[in-house]
């Protein structure tokens, strides 16, 4: 039997450990090698094991008396003159953003500060700049990973291209271990802060749907909706009265007035944070959401909007621009046509959630986004993976025969 007392073992308690309460262990790892050994550790044992980025999966997707392999000792990120950054698989955020903004780069990346670079990227990655640039995992140039067999492999277009392609958009606790992730980085651009509030939600949901996901690539805004009050947020890469004359254009559709507060450009790095409070965290509510190929039809959305009441709310994330311009299976990430994703979210007991959903789901697309799992659903592979299910469902057998990575809803 491995001896665990050399690792950084945190004990009940402890900060980290709260995240996973199903877990025996949280072993924190600080190096590759202490991946391999854990996971030799949990062979030896026979205890499942679970790998955790920033630990802000809506599923907590550790097994009972299981092993949360913590990666949070590994978060070193550097920059080379060609702009790749290294990304260690425990970094989070706001650090990414942080450190990349020392070198005058970013990538396009989400919006929690602490949600972890390597569940985000895994999945997808959705943000504010990711019309202009894409998906966060469309910047990954390349990774380092453990595999079931305890194996260290790189990949990237040239080496094992196949595990490559899974982990941009399917990678999360599915394949094996991401310890470090290289991407491309792009220019830091100056961005406007654009923020909006009506209480008369109708027209604003309407306008949104026709126009936010063909807006220039440049300009990103998300709708949230709550009872009585709608909420547009977003960024700007474009110059000042450009954006200007878009947010009179949305506005004039919507036939509200333009109330858009737009702050003057300023390295994308500070825009970002400051929608924390508008953007509330994912835990102590449920949520299920879709994507949608066409708007809501004037019936579904008032049907939403007529039952919003309380904590209930309706978010509305642009997809489009250069999401769309990736085709849906050069890399695993399979809804790239989508026009938006809609999420319903409340307190976790009311049972509007799966009402709302439902409603919706008559028009939705059938996608989900797999950073956005739930438990839910009657078809989650189809979902979460479309048309690039069955060569997944093939790499998972050539990669873990034995499914070392068995989380519910595996592929
Ligand atoms: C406050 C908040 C804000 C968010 N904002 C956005 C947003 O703006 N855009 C967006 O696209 N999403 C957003 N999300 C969703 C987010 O992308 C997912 O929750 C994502 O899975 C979080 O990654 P993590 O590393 O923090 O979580 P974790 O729970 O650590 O990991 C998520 C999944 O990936 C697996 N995993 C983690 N690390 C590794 C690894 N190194 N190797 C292999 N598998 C691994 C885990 O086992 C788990 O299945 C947000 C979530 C929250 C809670």
């Amino acid at each position: 039997m491995l001896d665990l007392t050399a690792f950084d073992v945190l004990s009940p308690g402890s900060p980290g450990y709260e995240a996973s309460p199903r877990a025996k262990l949280v072993v924190r790892c600080h190096s590759v090698a202490d991946v391999v050994q854990v996971l030799a550790y949990a062979e030896a044992t026979g205890a499942r094991f679970v790998p955790r980025g920033g630990g802000h999966c809506f599923v907590d997707r550790c097994p009972v008396d299981g092993i949360v392999v913590d990666l949070s000792g590994m978060d070193r990120i550097t920059v080379d003159d060609s702009g790749v950054a290294t990304i260690g698989a425990g970094a989070r955020l706001e650090a990414v953003y942080a450190a990349l903004h020392q070198h005058g780069r970013t990538i396009p990346a989400g919006c929690g500060d602490t949600v972890g670079i390597a569940g985000l990227t895994l999945g997808g990655g959705i943000g504010l700049l990711g019309r202009q640039y894409g998906l966060t995992c469309d910047r990954l140039v390349g990774a380092r990973a453990v595999l079931a067999d305890r194996s260290v492999v790189e990949c990237s277009e040239d080496s094992e291209p196949d595990l490559f392609w899974a982990l941009r958009g399917a990678g999360g606790g599915q394949f094996g271990i991401v310890t470090e992730l290289r991407f491309a980085t792009v220019p830091e651009p100056s961005a406007c802060r654009i923020e909006g509030h009506w209480a008369e939600p109708e027209p604003l949901v309407r306008a949104w749907q026709d126009w936010a996901p063909d807006a220039p690539d440049g300009i990103t805004v998300n709708l949230s909706v709550q009872t009585g009050h709608a909420t547009l947020f977003g960024a700007s890469v474009l110059p000042s009265a450009e954006t200007h004359d878009l947010l009179r254009e949305f506005t004039a559709r919507a036939g509200v007035r333009n109330a858009t507060d737009i702050r003057p450009d300023v390295p994308y790095r500070f825009v970002k944070p400051t929608f924390a409070a508008l953007d509330p965290p994912g835990e102590n509510r449920r949520s299920r959401s879709e994507f949608f190929a066409r708007p809501l039809s004037e019936r579904t959305a008032a049907d939403l909007l007529e039952r919003l009441e309380g904590n209930r709310r309706l978010a509305f994330t642009a997809m489009g621009g250069a999401y769309r311009r990736v085709a849906e299976e050069a890399t695993a990430f399979a809804h790239r046509g989508e026009r938006f994703l809609l999420e319903e979210a409340s307190d976790p007991d009311d049972p509007w959630v799966d009402e709302a959903w439902r409603t919706a789901h008559a028009e939705g697309s059938g996608r989900v986004y797999p950073n956005f799992p739930d438990l839910a659903l009657e078809d989650p592979a189809a979902a979460y993976h479309a048309g690039n299910h069955p060569r997944l469902a093939a790499l998972k057998k050539s990669y873990d025969p034995h499914r070392v990575f068995d989380f519910p809803q595996a592929l």
